[in-house]
């Protein structure tokens, strides 16, 4: 009998082992920290064998496959002695993907993961099909592979998943873009970030698409130079030529097969920016090739309702907007936040940056950025890059203090935007509760 160890308890981990478990192999789970309640229940009501607060090395390196979650690093010392020991360490997509033959619809990319993942959801859905949505967003795909009756799954997949992904075969895969991310991770090396990022290409053949920004110059340079299997589909908003989707007029068009659909004006979108432009294009493109009508497809990107955090608008207060990007963790996500703003903004910035380059923002808060608002235990870097480009600039540690400077500081009319371009764990559990913060302290002004 096959012997399969899973690291790591949560989402991924614990689906990975009510999977194991139902197809019959050994399972034993091993987590270092300590194991959720509801994830504990769930091993136990399934009568599968776990140790919480360490790794016993005679249980973990006696497996015949460990699935490593995500979160556990490469350089975790157990790792290391299962790759020493021969022991293949997989994730858990490309352990669930052996039990369905479900169509896997993947995205992937530094930024727009989760927005194009719910919005190509939400259109299936929209259009009757059997669809779970899971991976990255936060449900486990192991888990909807154990549970089954659907014939699609979106996936979302993160670099950390991608690593531990050799066999998997994407019928649809979607890369948003690249831009420099997790480098903590990767050695410091970007090279070995693009490469994990077209693992989601591996194994795809000319039946399978690979959906694409055609204007990525890293995905671009990486095409040029790699030998790509699947169908490649393009899209772009500068430019027709070769591409399946394109903006002619400000109106979408798709072009698949040589047949043209006009199929909408960017104005009716329900995301609004340039990025979320990309966004709808990539959606759409996945809409034509699973078949679903060009109504369903337009009507799902103009009711769509957005994912928390991101760029999600709260409330006008004495006619100030203010605005919740609390996931632009990186440079790139907030450029494309400032970018699409049509008012004088208060921006409010900070947190752990990963080695962030800000002069990529200096443009563009020169046109639009009157304020900024540091939020953060370290602002050094900040306060640095901006210091003279930047009339006003005050530090703050925390998100109520931010909040009421930020108020102070504008005027009717602006916007007071949080897009901190930098993690959440200096003074936040995470950017979700980050953005939480920020939204009571709004609505309490
Ligand atoms: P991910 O799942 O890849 O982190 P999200 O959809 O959660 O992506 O969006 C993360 C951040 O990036 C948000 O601040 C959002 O406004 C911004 N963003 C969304 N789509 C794009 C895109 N295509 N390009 C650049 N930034 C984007």
């Amino acid at each position: 009998m096959e012997r399969v160890v899973i690291l790591g308890a949560g989402e991924s981990g614990t689906g990975s082992a009510v999977l194991a478990k139902q197809k019959g192999c050994q399972v034993f789970v091993s987590d270092y920290g300590t194991i959720r309640d509801r994830y504990r229940e769930i091993l136990n009501s399934e009568s599968i064998l776990w140790e919480e607060g360490k790794h016993t090395e005679s249980e973990v390196l006696s497996a015949s496959e460990i699935i490593k979650s995500p979160g556990i690093k490469e350089n975790a010392p157990i790792v290391v002695a299962a790759r020493e020991k021969g022991i293949p360490v997989i994730s858990e997509i490309e352990f669930a993907a052996r039990y369905t033959d479900a169509v896997k619809i993947c995205v992937t990319g530094s930024n727009g993961k989760t927005t194009v993942t719910n919005l190509i959801y939400h259109m299936m859905k929209r259009a009757g099909k059997r669809v779970a949505m899971t991976g990255n967003v936060g449900n486990s795909f192991a888990m909807a592979v154990a549970k089954g009756g659907v014939d699609y799954f979106v996936i979302e997949l993160s670099s950390f998943q991608l690593d531990g992904m050799y066999d998997f075969r994407a019928e649809v895969a979607i890369m948003m873009n690249i831009t420099p991310d997790h480098l903590d991770r990767y050695g410091y090396d970007f090279q070995n970030y693009v490469d994990s990022k077209f693992r989601i290409a591996r194994n795809q053949t000319k039946s399978d698409y690979f959906i694409y920004w055609a204007d990525d110059p890293v995905v671009d340079k990486e095409l040029r130079r790699k030998e790509m299997g699947a169908t490649l589909l393009a899209f772009s908003d500068v430019r027709s030529d070769n591409m399946t989707a394109y903006i002619k007029d400000n109106n979408l068009t798709i072009n698949l097969n040589n047949t043209k659909t006009d199929l909408m004006t960017i104005h009716d979108l329900a995301l609004k920016g340039r990025h979320n432009t990309y966004n709808s294009m990539a959606a759409a493109i996945a809409g034509k090739l699973l078949n679903i009508k060009n109504d369903v497809i337009r009507e799902s990107l103009v009711d769509f309702k957005g994912v928390e955090h991101r760029l999600e608008p709260v409330i006008r207060v004495s006619g100030i907007n203010f605005i919740n990007d609390s996931k632009a963790t990186n440079v790139n996500s907030t450029w494309y936040a400032l970018e699409c703003m049509t008012t004088k903004v208060v921006w409010i910035v900070g947190g752990i940056d990963k080695g962030n380059n800000y002069s990529e923002l200096f443009q563009v808060v020169a046109e639009k950025v009157k304020a900024i608002v540091c939020l953060g235990r370290d602002n050094r870097n900040i306060v640095d890059a901006f210091t003279g480009k930047v009339a006003t600039i005050v530090e703050t540690t925390s998100m109520k203090e931010a909040v009421r400077s930020a108020y102070y500081l504008a005027g009717k009319g602006d916007t007071v935007l949080l897009s901190p371009a930098c993690a959440s764990f200096d003074l936040f559990g995470n950017y979700e509760e980050r953005g939480r913060e920020f939204k009571a302290a709004v609505r309490n002004l």
